[in-house]
């Protein structure tokens, strides 16, 4: 028979909470060590309070994704489903292949995996920061503010460094550093832009379905569309948010404010129509019915197109070229991004090169264990953040044990 082994989890956020349900279903005897005075805090806040905890469609991860292919095949969206049915979580997939609770409130979430921990007798201690972790014998202790507590294996779960006032600190890092993990250093991601305000002066607080392409030295970097809101200090919407991690120095932002046209022609046109239409109303009311007259204003404006005193019929050929142009590519100069404070995810992390994909074992440190945000992963909204989470959680805890939901391990 094997022995009962005991499991020390830091962190308990929504990896550390699915390894220690994982470990304890395998008999392994769990203690979460968490720094805040609850566990759960951030899952609490995500999605808007209503928890988008994976995603069914195709996988949008950045950073060191050669994990992330390893971690799906095995512990992916279907054996997440089965995981949550297991135990008595009901779903609802909403568009793009959103996956919520069906209650849409994170706390059934939580109250899940709690009153889970609580059935199968894992021990949680709150309050209680982790400052490092040391040899002992052939297990590990683990050295806390109040005191060491021994174990056989750690799972590190302490996440990245997004919104320390939910928990994750980037306090964790060291712990795996202290093995000659390497750091990639953590920049904030899923976060607002700041933007030079001047040609956006006036639209704060308006949202808008526009394309946002970031380019650099001529390339694209990403392109995305969705919901675009304007602030006082540049951009937010989930549309800016997910292009945050490549604002570099050099990057601009080109704005289409017509995603779905076909292009120049198609716009052209119909600001001839629109120019026919209003032929004898003041030239500012071209763009009525296409777009906010705030956005219309700057717009125009942009296009140096000079409205005042003027019928929408007076304008010349070459002056809608000009406003269709900057319709689909109006030139924003993003200044940075929000920091940490903001950001609903890490960028860089604990490099995963030296763990094991099918059990997030470390090579470095036998019975080290890492997942989550910790790692050098990061995925785009919609889902993907806590999918990693949980299914690197989920790996952990089984550490190559047959898995009730996924194949085999290991
Ligand atoms: C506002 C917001 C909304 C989000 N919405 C979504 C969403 O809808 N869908 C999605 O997929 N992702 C979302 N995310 C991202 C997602 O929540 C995270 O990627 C995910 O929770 C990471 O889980 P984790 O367990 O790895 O880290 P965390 O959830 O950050 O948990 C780490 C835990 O470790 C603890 N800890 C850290 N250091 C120590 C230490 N030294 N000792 C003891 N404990 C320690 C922390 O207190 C924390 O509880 C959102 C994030 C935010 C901030």
């Amino acid at each position: 028979m094997t022995q009962r082994e005991t499991v020390a989890v830091i962190g308990g956020g929504a990896a550390g909470l699915a390894a220690a349900v994982a470990a304890a279903e395998c008999g392994d005897r769990v203690i979460i060590l968490e720094r805040m005075d609850r566990i759960g805090k951030k899952l609490l806040a995500t999605g808007n309070g209503r928890c988008n905890l994976m995603n069914s469609g195709p996988l949008a991860y950045y950073g060191e994704t050669d994990i992330v292919r390893s971690v799906m095949a095995l512990m992916g969206a279907d054996a997440q489903r089965r995981f949550w049915n297991r135990h008595g979580l009901a779903l609802r997939e909403e568009d793009a292949g959103r996956v919520y609770p069906a209650t849409l409130q994170a706390a059934t979430v939580l109250d899940t995996l709690r009153f889970t921990l609580e059935k199968l007798g894992v021990e949680v201690r709150t309050g209680v920061r982790v400052t490092g972790l040391h040899r002992d014998g052939d297990g590990w202790s683990v050295e806390t503010e109040s005191g060491r507590v021994a174990c056989d294996r750690v799972i590190v779960c302490g996440g990245g460094k997004a919104q320390p006032k939910l928990g994750s600190d980037g306090s964790a890092y060291a712990l795996l550093q202290a093995f000659g993990h390497r750091l990639v250093p953590p920049r904030a991601a899923l976060t607002q832009i700041e933007t030079d305000t001047a040609p956006i002066r006036g639209l704060s607080g308006l949202r808008v379905r526009a394309g946002i392409t970031v380019l650099t030295g001529g390339g694209r970097m990403k392109q995305e569309r969705g919901e675009v809101l304007f602030t006082d200090y540049g951009l937010s919407g989930v549309c800016a948010m997910q292009c945050a991690r490549w604002i570099t120095p050099k990057a601009e932002l080109s704005l289409n404010f017509l995603p779905g046209w076909s292009g120049e022609n198609e716009v052209i046109n119909d600001l001839r129509h629109r120019r026919n239409l209003w032929r004898s109303s003041p030239a500012e009311r071209l763009l009525t019915g296409l777009l906010a007259p705030r956005l219309a204003e700057r717009l125009l404006e942009a296009a140096r197109v000079t409205v005042r005193e003027r019928t929408a019929g007076s304008l010349q050929d070459g002056e809608l070229q000009h406003l269709a142009r900057v319709l689909l590519d109006f030139r924003l100069k993003p200044t940075g991004v929000k920091g940490f404070e903001s950001a609903q995810v890490t960028a860089g992390g604990i490099s995963p090169e030296a763990f094991d994909p099918f059990t997030m074992a470390s090579e470095l440190a036998p019975g080290i264990y890492a997942a989550g945000e910790i790692l050098d992963v990061d995925g785009d909204c919609g889902g993907f953040n806590l999918m990693f989470a949980f299914g690197t959680g989920i790996l952990a805890g089984l550490r190559g044990r047959e898995s009730k939901d996924g194949r085999k391990i290991g």
